[in-house]
């Protein structure tokens, strides 16, 4: 059962997908287990927002991680579409939308980050921003628009991922649970509920499971907690919604064969991947406070998944204390799509190439101590 191979991948979301695809794609021999299809933790009730400067509008590391992966995105996508695969990607902007006072306030501070990095945004009074989407509330007190930001449909962006690694050599192991990595002479193994695998490297990409992996030897735990966030997907009647909308208790993106979601709840309760009433509840009240119309719509799917969450809200992506070949890439909460692309080539640029981008800093899984 024992099979070798360059590096292991332990989880099929959108960030073992993409680091599976990046080092096949660099030339390594990869093996990716999952205990479920790729693509159904966090990630199938993704929305694929594309939109640092609205996630991470406080500045600080989280900015500059989801800045540079937006920089790297048009890349990202081109690569997988000259191996064949096709997703829908758009950089159509976001129109980030205010209520109320303090909210434009914080759209005011927003533009003016956004100065300061020569990113260009444009604020907009009630009328203008009314202009630029005719669907929204007339409640609407001001916007502001960011022209760069866009999504990607992240369902279908981790069966490329899948698809292109595959074709690139990767394997699928799967479905396979991971319980222990432990140190195997100069490598190590996984030992899976389907067996033991072997590598020179493993990267553990598990999601909000990650700190349930047994990694021998750390004394402590990988800390992601997951964050439960439900997703409303909508059979849109009517005039389309032109770009992303940004709102105070929700956010609706239009997709270009007519669905819109509307995202998402932020819920602390554990490993429960249940949609409830009171989300859906709460997540169409916000819609159609937000847009109107949005009472006309179909309601076609509720969606849910567990963000795996970090104490300090920055990904954990760098190598173990206790078995320094096994890098954790883990902890993307809200912006695992979007990192998506980052997380690839700084797991990859550090294994294959022995290159710590200084980003890594950020990131350092042992700001958590011996894990
Ligand atoms: C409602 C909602 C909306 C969101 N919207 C956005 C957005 O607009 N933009 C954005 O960038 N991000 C968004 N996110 C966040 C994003 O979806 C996550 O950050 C991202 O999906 C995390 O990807 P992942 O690959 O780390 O985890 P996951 O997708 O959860 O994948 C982890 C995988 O590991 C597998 N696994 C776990 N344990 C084991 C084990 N022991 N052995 C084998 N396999 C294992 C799981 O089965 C799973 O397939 C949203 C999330 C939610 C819930």
């Amino acid at each position: 059962m024992a099979s070798p191979s360059d590096i292991v991948v332990v989880g099929a979301g959108v960030v073992g997908c993409a680091v599976a695809y990046e080092l096949a794609r660099r030339g390594a021999a990869v093996q990716i287990v999952d205990d479920r299809v790729p693509g159904k933790g966090a990630t199938q009730a993704s929305a694929g927002v594309l939109a640092p400067f609205i996630e991470a509008r406080d500045g600080g590391p989280l900015l500059e991680l989801t800045a540079r992966s937006l920089t790297l995105f048009d890349t990202f996508i081109s690569q997988l579409v000259e191996d064949g695969e096709t997703m829908a990607y758009q950089r159509t902007g976001t129109l980030d939308v205010a209520m109320q006072g303090q909210s434009l306030r914080q759209l005011s501070s927003t533009a003016a980050l956004l100065a300061a990095r020569g990113i260009e945004a444009e604020v907009l009074d009630a009328a203008a921003t009314r202009r630029h989407e005719p669907e929204l509330s007339e409640d609407v007190i001001g916007g502001l628009l960011i022209t760069t930001h866009g999504f990607v449909r992240a369902t279908e962006l981790t069966r490329s991922l899948a698809a292109a690694a595959r074709r690139r050599g990767a394997r699928f192991v799967e479905p396979a649970r991971v319980h222990t990595i432990a140190a195997a002479g100069s490598g190590l193994t996984v030992r899976t509920t389907d067996g033991v695998l072997s590598a020179d490297w493993v990267v553990l990409a598990a999601g909000s499971w990650a700190g349930q992996v047994h990694v021998e030897g750390a004394s402590n735990r990988i800390p992601v907690k997951p964050i439960r966030g439900q997703l409303l997907e909508l059979g849109w009647v009517g005039p389309r919604l032109r770009r992303v909308l940004w709102g105070e208790r929700c956010y609706m993106v239009p997709w270009t064969d007519g669905t819109v979601l509307v995202g998402a709840t932020v819920e602390d309760a554990g490993f429960d991947e249940r949609t409830t009433v009171a989300g859906v509840h709460d997540l169409i009240q916000a819609a159609c406070d937000l847009v109107p119309r949005t009472w006309t719509a179909t309601l076609t799917e509720v969606r849910a998944g567990l963000r795996p969450g970090t104490p300090d809200g920055i990904p954990i992506i760098g190598p173990s204390a206790a078995l320094p070949n096994l890098m954790y890439a883990t902890g993307h909460f809200r912006s695992g799509v979007l990192l998506s692309a980052l997380t690839a080539q700084l797991v990859a640029n550090a294994i294959l190439d022995r290159v710590a981008d200084p980003l890594l800093l950020f990131t350092d899984p042992q700001r958590f101590g011996d894990v």
